[in-house]
């Protein structure tokens, strides 16, 4: 199958050859064609899948020809869990809408930055991606209308849910034309987004991608048992032995990401924090040097395991293990992304064995735990 067989406009299909896809994922074969009948879905998907790409091309394929919107109206609203998911389905929407006939301005809103300048530019905007808080506040101002919402998409819903934003999503809907298409992607079905299936979804195709299995086949998964004196030098080891172009560590809390910056800059190694402690600007600045090769090291913590998509990322190394399986998954599933291999790593103390083990139950797979003490990490 081949994206031309869409029925996509020419122009769509000129951006999506600038993107370099040649042939759409397996979610882009079974969403887009649902979602340009403007028919409801229910996708059950993961980031890595090319899940952004199978709703923004066809939204923008149906957004083609429609009449401009009034002043402060969208038409398409994406709601999203994380300030960094919406940036990066914002992004998704820019450059599928290069050079499209009608002019189509998306923006991403989200909070932990100034509201006025947000105020300003939603005087113009037709496709909005929004974390409900920020949306909420925007809406109570009257800065934004939701009442010519024609698509509304619930990006990573179950996401959403687990970090508490039922009421604000409640409250979001009420404000929504009674009439218009719905969206959801959700990585799990649970009882919680089962219950949002049934309140937002009309008759809605369902889809079940099996991404994450996929994923796991193309990551090569190890372990090295050490101690907790030792982490920060075997960190170092495996960076500068390994030659990692690029490398993503864990940590589980925002005081160890910053002490383990801190020392491999000390070291010689550099590196920079990614976590919720930091403000947005830097959070931004670091995720956005980090995509473009710009920083070799970044820490962080459980705040970017999901979502976030780097291009080709080698390893990813666990410091710190987390504490649920899921986690484990997500934070080692930002590499072996989009059919390229990666490696995973995780430093272990004895303490974390037992755990570890219900991990690799809980992932069904088994990693092999090597010993690292031999290693001889004097000068690093
Ligand atoms: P997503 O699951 O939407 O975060 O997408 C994961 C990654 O796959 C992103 O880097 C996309 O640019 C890439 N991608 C999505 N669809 C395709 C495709 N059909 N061909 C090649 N890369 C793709």
């Amino acid at each position: 199958m081949s994206f031309s067989s869409f029925g996509l406009s020419a122009d769509l299909l000129k951006n999506i050859d600038n993107q370099k896809y040649t042939k759409p994922y397996p979610i882009q074969e079974e969403a887009i064609p649902i979602i340009l009948a403007g028919k409801d879905l229910l996708a059950l998907a993961q980031t890595g899948s090319g899940k952004t790409a199978s709703f923004v091309l066809p939204i923008l394929q149906n957004l083609q020809h429609k009449k401009a919107s009034l002043p402060r109206h969208v038409k398409v609203l994406v709601l999203v869990p994380t300030r960094e998911l919406a940036m990066q389905v914002a992004e998704v929407f820019d450059s599928f809408s290069l050079n499209l006939p009608t002019k189509l301005k998306t923006m991403a809103v989200f909070g932990g930055v100034n509201i006025n300048i947000q105020i300003d530019a939603l005087q113009k905007c037709e496709i909005l991606i929004a974390t409900p808080g920020r949306l909420l506040d925007l809406m109570a101002s009257r800065s934004v209308f939701l009442s010519e919402v024609e698509v509304l998409v619930l990006d990573e819903a179950d996401k959403m849910l687990n970090l508490g934003f039922k009421d604000e999503m409640n409250d979001i809907f009420f404000h929504l034309p009674k009439k218009r298409q719905n969206l959801l992607f959700s990585a799990t079905l649970n009882d919680n987004v089962d219950l949002l299936k049934s309140i937002l979804l009309h008759e809605p195709v369902k889809i079940e991608i099996e991404t994450e299995k996929q994923n796991l086949d193309l990551i090569n998964q190890s372990a090295y048992l050490t101690t907790e004196e030792r982490k920060g030098v075997l960190l170092r080891y495996l960076i500068k032995t390994q030659n990692y172009k690029q490398v993503l560590v864990f940590t589980s809390s925002t005081r160890k990401a910053d002490n383990v910056v801190e020392k491999l800059n000390k070291n010689g190694i550099q590196a920079a924090a990614l976590h919720g402690d930091k403000s947005q600007a830097i959070r931004t600045d670091s995720l956005k040097k980090f995509k473009a090769g710009e920083i070799r090291v970044l820490v962080a913590t459980d705040l970017v395991s999901r979502g976030i998509d780097i291009q080709e990322l080698p390893v990813v190394i666990n410091y710190e293990l987390p504490r649920s399986p899921t986690d484990y998954v997500h934070r080692i599933g930002r590499t072996g992304r989009a059919e390229s291999k990666g490696e995973a790593i995780t430093l272990l103390t004895i303490e974390d064995e037992h755990h570890f083990k219900i991990i690799q139950k809980k992932m069904g797979r088994k990693v092999e735990i090597m010993e690292s003490s031999e290693f001889n990490l004097h000068g690093f």
